[in-house]
């Protein structure tokens, strides 16, 4: 099979260059080429030598996921359609506000574990991401929003809050994490990195010790027995043990925190008593609040939560001294907001997508 130096951070590119005879410092040259320049073409790197450009040539390629589809809504947001292979897609999205500029990247085809409100949850599992295709993401919107080292950076942060699980495709992750931080990549700071993750327990205390950074947590109910129903993976890591987990995943770093996500629900999750009972539930934690007005989709069986009701609980968490965002729905118009990323691919039988609508 061929190498493909798209799935390498710094460490495994230098291990690739000593085994072919090279000096490990041209991982550095490399990774600057690839992911400032946005370069695939080894001969277009002007200041490695002709003999190792053709040499890299025939040993390697550097090769993103095929850009299908690229949309731009009224808002500023845009979203790419990336294709993963065997007729499927994944979705990525960018969302300028201010002077912030925030990625939320995927890091599967699907997701397992089926949250009874995600319309990704919906379509079934069907494999993970490689690094190529996890880091392919932040190459194509950096590539697309003009970037480059001379440039100011536009992309200021990463969410990986698109389709999947991240922490159950978790080597890959971790290795598209050091590429986003790496200075001689994308160079971002790991607080304006961030994983969300439904509370897969073991996974999240092996990202603290393997690469710390902003966690995000996908509450959305404040008891077991409501959380079972939303987030069924929490029968088998349940309130208890992950606020246990939360707790360890900041407790060595005294400015770090965890947002909480918790997607407002008509009904279900958002009255006064949930709000006390989410207070007490969170007492011990260091963490904020980020309350996600539920977006529909085909087929999903809530409905968002009015305005005023969110305003509401989220008045009962400021006022239990807890910081609280509520975030803005953008990118409505082309399906690019929360839990909408499932774009054109079906059901889980089918999970196929329709390429024509794209080409
Ligand atoms: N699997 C991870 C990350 C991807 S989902 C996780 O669950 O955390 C990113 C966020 O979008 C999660 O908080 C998720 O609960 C939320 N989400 C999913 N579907 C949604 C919907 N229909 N409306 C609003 N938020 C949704
Ligand atoms: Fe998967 Fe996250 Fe959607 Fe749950 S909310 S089904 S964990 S992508």
């Amino acid at each position: 099979m061929t190498i493909n130096l798209l799935d390498f951070d710094q460490e495994k590119l230098a291990v690739f260059f000593a085994e072919n005879g090279e000096k490990p410092f041209r991982a550095k040259q490399l990774l600057r080429w690839i992911h400032q320049f946005g370069e695939n073409d080894f001969s277009r790197m002007s200041d490695l030598s002709k003999v190792l450009r053709e040499k890299l040539g025939r040993l390697a390629v550097i090769e993103p996921p095929r850009l299908i589809q690229e949309q731009l809504s009224d808002d500023g947001t845009r979203k790419w359609l990336l294709d993963v292979g065997a007729g499927q897609g994944v979705e990525t999205v960018f969302i300028p506000e201010g002077d912030r500029g925030t990625l939320c990247v995927s890091s599967q085809v699907g997701c397992a574990l089926e949250c009874s409100f995600c319309s990704t949850g919906r379509q079934g599992f069907n494999r993970n991401l490689s690094v190529a295709e996890i880091i392919g993401q932040l190459w194509w919107a950096n590539k697309a929003l003009g970037c480059t080292p001379r440039n100011e950076r536009v992309i200021s942060n990463v969410v990986l809050m698109g389709m999947g699980e991240p922490l159950l495709n978790f080597d890959s992750t971790v290795t598209a994490l050091h590429l986003m931080l790496d200075d001689n990549a994308y160079g971002l700071s790991r607080r304006r990195v961030t994983v969300s993750t439904s509370g897969i327990i073991p996974a999240m205390d092996r990202l603290r010790e393997q690469c710390p950074v902003a966690l995000a947590v996908s509450l959305h109910a404040p008891n077991d027995a409501l959380r079972d129903v939303l987030v069924p993976i929490n029968k088998k890591y349940p309130l208890r043990e992950l606020m246990a987990a939360c707790l360890r995943y900041v407790e060595d770093a005294p400015r770090d925190f965890i947002t909480f996500e918790y997607v407002m629900l008509d009904g279900v999750n958002d009255t006064p008593a949930h709000a006390r009972e989410l207070i007490a539930l969170v007492k011990d934690v260091p963490c904020k609040f980020n309350l996600i007005p539920f977006n529909p989709f085909p087929q999903s069986q809530y409905r968002r939560s009015p305005a005023e009701t969110i305003r509401r609980f989220g008045a009962i968490l400021i006022e239990a001294g807890r910081v609280v965002t509520t975030r803005k729905t953008r990118g409505d118009d082309i399906d690019a907001a929360c839990g909408q990323l499932a774009g054109k691919v079906q059901d889980k039988t089918r999970r196929t997508i329709n390429i024509e609508v794209a080409a």
